[in-house]
């Protein structure tokens, strides 16, 4: 089978092993509503229920002093694997070295006899994808000061040889101030050096980069999360992903035709579009770099909003 059919092979897998993660995840992770902290003694006290990955459900978690935070938990029985074990140590292990105001802060992590928690800095103002269900399309100011905390959070990544390989939507937070933070470092990796390679097929249909669908014989590093920008990008402006489809396998297909377009019904200026173009390289090699993306005259040229405000979480901003 050719790289197509490996690709579609492995997002069936995928499903199906989603499927079942959730119908055992539903049946053992069961939070207890109170937690005392063994090691230090400090009590923490479960909230509301925030939203639930693949691997994880989130719950809110209040300190003795009445901090809140998030807290990712883990049910033991669904680690009993070795593997499953490992990636989960790899995920706290980078999550916790990444200290960058633009990335989800990690607090802690500890464990009772059913769960392990992961606590998160609190992130209320939930992710660029439910902002993007609600209102449609952003606007090219905005898309600008979103797209500069992400790529600043990215640099800083990437200067620590770290690929976060899972850059969506759905993975980057609002925090109180509305700045966001990037989150979920489930599939992130450090590569041993700069000129090292990935191999692994892994990510999100919608935001795989090509030369990741070229499977084990290519190989891939840092310009995966260049692409997954791209793809946010053009999202954020015309209101969904340009490789979208019902079927996994046409999404891939699209993805190494280079198969997209530009709604000519929407109105994006032509800066936006030439930007898009060239993260969009099918060649990882022709991908500008983050700094030469920031140096595009759709950045140079164009405005800024001083701030993202709570009220454009559901209104169009005046001016902008
Ligand atoms: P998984 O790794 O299993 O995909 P996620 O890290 O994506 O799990 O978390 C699952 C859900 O929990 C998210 O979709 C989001 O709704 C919520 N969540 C995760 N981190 C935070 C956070 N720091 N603050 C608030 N909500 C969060």
């Amino acid at each position: 089978p050719g790289p197509a059919a490996t690709a579609n092979q492995i997002a069936q897998q995928q499903d199906q092993k989603k499927k079942k993660k959730k119908e055992k995840l539903s049946s053992l992770c069961k939070t207890p509503p109170s937690i005392v902290r063994t090691r230090t003694g400090i009590g923490y006290h479960r909230g509301l229920f925030l939203g639930e990955g693949g691997f994880a459900r989130c719950f809110q978690m209040k300190d003795e002093s009445g901090k809140l935070f998030a807290a990712k938990t883990v049910a033991k029985a669904s680690i009993k694997s070795e593997k499953t074990k490992t990636k989960l140590l790899s995920e706290i292990k980078i999550h916790k070295s990444m200290v960058h105001p633009n990335i989800v802060r990690f607090i802690d992590c500890f464990e009772d006899d059913v769960n392990v928690y992961i606590l998160l800095e609190m992130c209320p103002n939930q992710s660029l994808m439910e902002l993007l269900k609600t209102r449609k399309a952003l606007t090219e100011p905005e898309v600008r000061f979103i797209m500069v905390q992400i790529i600043g959070a990215v640099k800083y990544l990437h200067s620590r040889r770290v690929i976060h390989r899972d850059l969506k939507l759905g993975n980057i937070f609002f925090d109180p101030d509305m700045n966001l933070k990037i989150g979920d470092f489930g599939l992130a990796s450090v590569l041993p050096s700069k000129g090292s390679r990935k191999y692994t097929i892994c990510g999100t249909p919608n935001y795989i980069a090509p030369e990741v669908l070229g499977g084990k014989a290519v190989g891939h590093s840092f310009e995966v999360d260049v692409w997954a920008i791209g793809i946010m990008m053009y999202a954020l402006l015309f209101g969904k992903p340009p490789f979208q489809s019902k079927d996994v396998q046409v999404i891939y297909e699209k993805i190494k035709k280079n198969d997209y377009i530009f709604n000519p019904t929407k109105d994006v200026s032509y800066q936006a579009k030439v930007l898009i173009k060239d993260i969009l390289a099918t060649n990882p090699l022709e991908r500008p770099s983050l700094d030469e993306i920031l140096e595009y005259s759709w950045f140079r040229n164009g405005s800024f909003p001083s701030s993202f405000t709570v009220e454009s979480l559901t209104q169009t901003p005046r001016n902008v």
